[in-house]
């Protein structure tokens, strides 16, 4: 019984941190960069931890674009989720979140705000005016941290010119996968930060939900490492954040002497530094020696000075209408998908178009509650199959491998 119990124990502890765990060290292990690798010039510039000609004093506008790249209702999140993302992370980074007074006294000595304001971008890169926000509807139903997000080939949208703005992209991820970001000075084309649509902003259904993922990725994105450094007792490039053995999970109590290197530290580690893995509610601060290094990236030569004399936030510029409507619809490039008529009473005809062959593709048909209903390969561009005796109601068509599918939905009547 014991064991079964450890065994169970195990289990418990490995989900849970599959469920908090940043995906942006395995994601920049895959591009093959890391924050000290991306630029050596950029280490040398922040291993200083001096501002490098950009007084503490100014504040930094970061202007914002949120791609909403979505397959239902649920992933298309509604403007207010969007409106309350911006609003933790300026709280968040400015250290004027609610929970900063349970920070303990001798870490709240080393806390700073970082003066880095949040704002969604008011011109888009045509110089039209925008509300920061593209949407875009998508078949594909979940999404890696492979880029293809960032790449309208494959069905996910291109980002916004990485000098001038702050690119998040928000769509549902594979399970286990809370966001990642990009490292300073990588690819401009696959710059910012991709985040799990249930996780952004603090009124979405996530179960961490202060927007906190949100907060460490941009962390990420300003060129902050995990406290761990990703290694055993690792180096974050900070002065001033303890050493720590490894990650810290949940909602420990003050003080954690968590063994190793912690050992050395009287107060043990600063779990609630947003660059671990605690809960949510667990995290609530940034240090000085982290704000020193955001902000060197916005000073002379720094890997984001650019950002400064970004025209987002300016007047628009261009009053010509665009060529395209806002919201755009991308698919899967291997083939498009359609169901007619819709609704239907009794003959429905399925057809698929683009590129490679339909026939042999395979397809399933489930009910709204998710019971298979039928299955079946095409046998040509277009198929029609008989729904007599089917209760009416929503059904979904899945076309294609359960790794790329297309799904639509259709009603019978
Ligand atoms: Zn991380």
């Amino acid at each position: 019984m014991r064991k079964l119990l450890c065994v169970l124990l195990t289990l418990i502890s490995v989900s849970v941190m599959a469920q908090k765990e940043c995906g942006t060290t395995a994601y920049l292990h895959q591009v093959g960069a890391t924050f000290a690798m991306s630029t050596p010039m950029l280490e040398e510039v922040t291993s200083t931890q001096q501002p490098t000609g950009i007084s503490s004093q100014t504040i930094i506008y970061i202007p914002v674009v949120v791609h909403v790249v979505y397959n239902d209702a649920q992933t298309n999140i509604s403007d207010a989720q969007i409106f309350s993302q911006i609003d933790a992370l300026n709280k968040n980074f400015n250290r004027e979140n609610e929970d900063f007074q349970k920070v303990p006294a001798v870490f709240a000595k080393v806390a700073a705000g970082a003066n880095i304001r949040f704002v969604l971008a008011k011109v888009d890169p045509s110089g039209r005016a925008t509300s920061g926000i593209t949407r875009t509807k998508t078949s594909r139903l979940m999404w890696s941290n492979d880029d293809k997000i960032k790449n309208p080939a494959d069905g996910g949208v291109a980002p916004w010119d990485a000098k001038s703005y702050l690119n998040i992209w928000v769509c549902n991820t594979v399970p286990g996968l809370l966001g990642y970001s990009s490292a300073p000075g990588g690819d401009p084309k696959k710059d910012g930060v991709v985040i799990k649509s249930s996780l952004f902003g603090v009124t979405g259904n996530g179960s961490f939900g202060l927007g906190r993922t949100a907060v460490h990725e941009v962390g990420h994105w300003l060129n902050l490492k995990h406290l761990w450094g990703d290694a055993a007792c690792g180096s974050d490039e900070v002065d001033d954040t303890p050493q720590q053995k490894t990650f810290n999970q949940g909602a420990p109590s003050f003080p954690l002497i968590n063994g190793g290197c912690s050992a050395n530290n009287p107060f043990g580690d600063m779990f609630m530094n947003f660059m671990d893995f605690t809960n949510d509610a667990a995290m609530m601060m940034f240090t000085q020696g982290q704000v020193s290094r955001m902000r060197n990236l916005f000073g002379n030569g720094g890997v984001r000075q650019s950002i400064l004399t970004s025209k987002a936030l300016g007047e628009p510029w261009n009053i010509t209408p665009a060529s395209s409507t806002p919201e755009t619809t991308t698919a899967i490039p291997v083939a498009s998908l359609r169901l007619y008529p819709n609704p239907v009473i009794d003959k429905l005809t399925i057809t698929v178009s683009g590129e490679g062959t339909a026939q042999g593709t395979p397809f399933a048909i489930f009910a709204a509650d998710g019971r298979l209903m039928q299955t079946g390969k095409m046998a040509g561009p277009a198929q029609t199959l008989s729904l007599s005796g089917w209760n009416r109601g929503l059904y979904f068509v899945r076309m294609g491998n359960e790794r790329s599918p297309q799904v639509m939905r259709f009603m019978k009547q």
